[in-house]
Formats: structure tokens, sequence, C-alpha cells
């Protein structure tokens, strides 16, 4: 239980790999906040699976990091997570969406991290883990905005890195491959349009093709790696993008 008395901030923690996050920190002894959207049931039950508290907040917009980090007070790990997805050529892309997708996927880490980080420094430890995507390393077509936004993401976290790095405060990027959440899920119908493909042919021949492992990776293997970012162990590993990608970044 290493990390008893420390809070962590997950953003998008409702699902997916932000939830597997929030339990793997838990489950080290850190006070959790969730955010992020789903049903109210299902929400109290994660509250009460976590002791934790959740935030509600639209993080697509500036004002909702703003209630979302005064509402949880003194954040010592910080884990921007939120994301979401859209699929389209860039000439149909909405431009709605690019609008969203940035905010969402790079300018609330941004927000958050400036609102965390004179805690962290007054403190003498901090964590700052970004979910990025082999995305913020290598594109691919249709997902313009997504893209864009994790290679600022991934170049966001360098410049955190440098300028926190006497004050015991690291800055890393996870950079999943593709894991089975509902944020995969939902661009299937979209990238079956796009590319005039079926449903398996879009898992086979476009999701599990990129990864040489052929293998979904699992929402808890990137918990584990956050928890061991936050180790006294992993001082040392700021400003870096490490992938978990099934050797996706290395062809
Ligand atoms: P998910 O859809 O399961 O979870 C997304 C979370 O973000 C949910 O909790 C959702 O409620 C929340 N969210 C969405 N819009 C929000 C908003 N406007 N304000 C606040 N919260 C919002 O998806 P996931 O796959 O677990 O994605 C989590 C992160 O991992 C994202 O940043 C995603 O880009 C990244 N990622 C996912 C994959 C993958 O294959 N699933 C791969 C690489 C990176």
């Amino acid at each position: 239980m290493f990390l008893e008395g420390k809070r962590a901030l997950v953003t998008g923690s409702t699902s997916g790999i932000g939830l597997a996050i929030a339990r793997a920190l838990h489950a080290e002894g850190a006070e959790v906040v969730l955010s992020g959207f789903g049903e109210e049931a299902a929400i109290a039950a994660l509250c009460d699976e976590l002791a934790a508290r959740h935030i509600p907040a639209d993080l697509s917009r500036r004002e909702g990091v703003e209630t979302l980090m005064a509402g949880a007070g003194a954040v010592d790990i910080l884990v921007n997570n939120a994301g979401m997805q859209h699929v389209a050529p860039v000439e149909e892309f909405p431009v709605e969406k690019w609008d969203t997708i940035i905010a969402l996927n790079l300018t609330a880490a941004f927000d958050a991290c400036r609102l965390a980080i004179p805690h962290m420094k007054s403190a003498g430890w901090g964590r700052i883990i970004n979910t990025a995507s082999a995305h913020s390393l290598t594109a691919s077509p249709y997902k313009a905005a997504y893209v864009s936004a994790k290679h600022g993401l991934a170049g966001l976290t360098k410049t955190l890195a440098l300028e926190l790095a006497t004050f015991n405060i690291t800055a890393n990027c996870i950079s999943p491959g593709y894991v089975w959440t509902e944020l995969v899920e939902k661009q299937i119908p979209d990238t079956m349009a796009a590319r005039g493909m079926t449903r398996d042919q879009v898992i086979q021949d476009v999701l599990l093709t990129r990864q040489p492992t052929r293998k979904f990776v699992q929402p808890s293997d990137v918990a584990e790696m956050a928890v061991f970012l936050c180790r006294d162990a992993s001082a040392n590993i700021t400003g870096a993008n490490i992938s978990m990608d099934g050797g996706w970044t290395a062809e």
C-alpha cells in the first residue's frame, strides 16, 4: 500500500483504461477521485467499490476542467486519461469534432496540469501520467484530430518533464496500442464506412494488423504501468513515452 496518503485524480475513469488505473491506484492505498460520464447507479457503485468521490464535469470545456480540479482539491497523482475518437477523412471531418477532440484529448491535460502543479511543487512530490497512444508516435488515416492531439500530448509531457525535473515531479506518457474498450468499439461503424469493410475485417485488418502480437492490450496492463510510474524506483523516468503496443511502433 505504498500510495497511502496520496490523492490520485484519474480523468475518464468511469470506464476502460481509466477505470483500470483507478482500481490499481486504489489497491495501492491512494485516495481516488473519479471523473467521466456514465449511468448514475453504475458510478455510485464504483464510488462504493473504490471509496472514491466522483466529480461530474465535461472536460472538453475549460470550465469543466476548472470545476473538476477545484472539487478534487490537492492532487498528488494526476492521470490525464479522458479521451475520445472520431474517424473520417480530413475533407469530411466535422469541425466541431476536431474542436472537441483537441479540447478533451490535449487542452484538458494542459489545464489539469496547470492547476495541479502548484500543490505538487509545495508537497515536493508528484506524478503526472498521460494516457497518450501509439497515435502519439505514428499516424493512421482518418484520425486527424486524434493523431494531432496525441502527438501534442506527447510534446506537452516532454515539456512538463523538463520544467518539473528538479521538483521531484515526473511526467510521462503511456502509449497503448489497441485496447478493447468502448472507445474502440464505438469507432468500428465509422471505420467500416470509411474503408468499406465488414466489422470482422476492421478488427483483423485495421486494428490487430497494426500490432505484431495480434492481440489487444489489456486495460490492467496499462494500469500496472501507471502504478510502477508512481514508485520511487521510477523517479528517474520522466519525459518518457512508454509504448505498450505489441510492437506496433517498432515497425
Ligand atoms: P473509454 O471510452 O472506455 O473511456 C473514456 C473515458 O473518458 C470515459 O470515462 C468517459 O466517460 C470519459 N469521457 C469522455 N468524454 C468526456 C468528457 N467530455 N469529459 C469528461 N470525461 C469524458 O475509452 P478508453 O479506451 O479507456 O480511453 C481512455 C484513454 O486511452 C483515451 O485517452 C484514449 O485515447 C486512450 N487510448 C485508448 C486506446 C484504445 O485502444 N482503447 C489506445 C490508446 C490510447
